[in-house]
Order: structure tokens, then sequence, then C-alpha cells
């Protein structure tokens, strides 16, 4: 395995784009290392990879990693996901959205890429809130919970990112925290090498705001809260839903075959338009 110094020095774009914005604290910076970690570990060029973002701190990691990389509008990484893959089947497409870009605004093209199965790995980093623009209440805000825009408790229930694209019809979800790393290099290895639509949902601090919120603002707490709730999938079965209430269930959640929708593309131009 490479030195973290190695790393820092073949895939971030530490020369122009440097300092970055996230909070000392914050757990972007924990899922940039791994993100990097298993694509160098595959094996991939740098020109094999094509990272896309929408809006948010975590919109800002493609700004600093070396590959191909768009930072596009808010909720519309797939969009420029969907059509790049479709382009271009070669290139390995991946997107990285927070939870209010991949769920609120852009909940709609969430989907539909995991309806339609197109071949994205898509990482969505969910620290429960709107942190770049000052603590906003977002879908996977917890009920009641105080925010800047919930001065007197949130009265939306939150959504469950992985439930949402199981049910759309992805071929792989997965959930981990920043503070299971190894865990987590994992599920990147099995999302990027997924046929079809992947999604890894990664629970990551907010020191700034969220934790605040939620009455733990040290990123130390935050990583016990983490490692003390985090179930995994195995055991989680055994559980009841009493049981599992506050827990963060890990591991692959869903793991299944589907026709991609470029295979679909494909095969209908074999056979019906002669192509
Ligand atoms: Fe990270 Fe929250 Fe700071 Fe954004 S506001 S960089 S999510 S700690």
């Amino acid at each position: 395995m490479k030195e973290t110094g190695h790393l820092v020095h073949e895939y971030l774009r530490s020369s122009k784009r440097f300092p970055h914005i996230w909070c000392a604290g914050c757990g972007i910076g924990i899922f940039m290392q791994a993100l990097i970690r298993a694509i160098d570990g595959m094996g991939y060029g740098k020109d094999d990879i094509v990272l896309i973002s929408g809006i948010g701190c975590s919109g800002r990691l493609p700004v600093y990693v070396d590959f191909n990389t768009l930072h596009t509008t808010h909720g519309r990484a797939l969009t420029f996901a969907t059509g790049i893959k479709l382009a271009n089947p070669r290139l390995k497409v991946i997107t990285v959205m927070g939870d209010g870009d991949a769920i609120a605004i852009g909940g709609n093209h969430l989907i539909h890429a995991a309806r339609r199965n197109v071949e994205i790995t898509s990482f969505v980093i969910n620290n429960q809130v709107y942190g770049m623009t000052g603590g906003q209440v977002s879908p996977t805000t917890p009920f009641g919970v105080k925010t800047t825009s919930s001065p007197y408790g949130n009265l939306e229930p939150n959504f469950d990112i992985c439930h949402i694209v199981e049910a759309a019809g992805a071929s792989l979800v997965a959930r981990a925290t920043v503070y299971h790393t190894q865990l987590l290099n994992r599920l990147i290895n099995r999302a990027i090498k997924k046929k079809g639509f992947s999604l890894v949902e990664v629970v990551a601090p907010c020191v700034t705001f969220s934790g605040r919120f939620l009455g733990i603002d040290s990123p130390v707490e935050i990583m016990q809260w983490q490692k003390d709730n985090a179930i995994a999938v195995d055991n989680a079965k055994a559980m009841s839903e009493a049981e599992l209430e506050g827990k963060i269930v890990t591991g692959i959640l869903v793991d299944r075959d589907r026709p991609t929708y470029h295979e679909q593309y494909e095969r209908l131009l074999r056979t019906k338009l002669k192509v």
C-alpha cells in the first residue's frame, strides 16, 4: 500500500487548489482519502475516472483531486454523470453528493438514475444538514432536531437514503461511517466494481452544525458516537425495529444484478435498429 504522502502528491491538486474549505474535524476529508486509496488500489489510471459533484461542502471534493472532474449545479451531479456514461461507457463515472444535494433538490434524479440502472457509482456523504449554507434542515435531519431553519425542532420525518434507492432499483446499496475506515474502503471498492447503479451512504460528521445541533460538537465524540451506534447488517437482522432505533446499520444492504440502461440500449440498437 502506498503511503499517504505519496498519494497526496499523486492525486491532489495541492499546489493549485489548496487550502481546502473544510472545517477541522469534518468527515469529508476522511472519505476523500478512502476514495483515493480505493481507486489507486484498483489500478485505474486518472483518465479512466470521471468524478462529478453538485453543490455543498462535499461538492468541493472533485475540485481537489486530479481526475477528470466536474463541479456542477445543485442536485444535478447524476444528470451530468448519466450523459457522460452514455456518451463514453468505457469511463468509470463516480458522483459525490451531500444529503441535501442528493435527496432534496437532486432527489428526483437519484430515483431515476437508480431506476434506469445507469452504471454510475454514487457516494452520498450524509451529515444530516445543509452545512455550506449555514446549518439548515435537510431531508436526513432527524425529527425534532433544532437547526438554523427549524429553531423549534424539525417537524419532518427523515428519509432513509438506502431504502429509497433500494426501492427505486439500485444494483448495490451500502452504508458505512467515516469512523469505520476499513469497511468504508471495502464498500467503495465493491461499489466501483459493481455493474449497474451503486450507492454508498457515508455517515459523516459536520462538526460545525449537525454535531452541535445533535448535542455532540467535538469531532472525537462524534466518532465515538459512530463507533458505539453502528451495527453490522448481519447482526441487525436479529434485532427488532425498536432495538434498531437510532442505530446505523452498516455493510452491503443490497447486491443484485439487473440489466443496465446501457445494455438495454445496445440491445435495442442491435435487434430493432440493426445498427
Ligand atoms: Fe464539514 Fe460541516 Fe464544515 Fe461543511 S460546515 S466543511 S460539512 S464541518
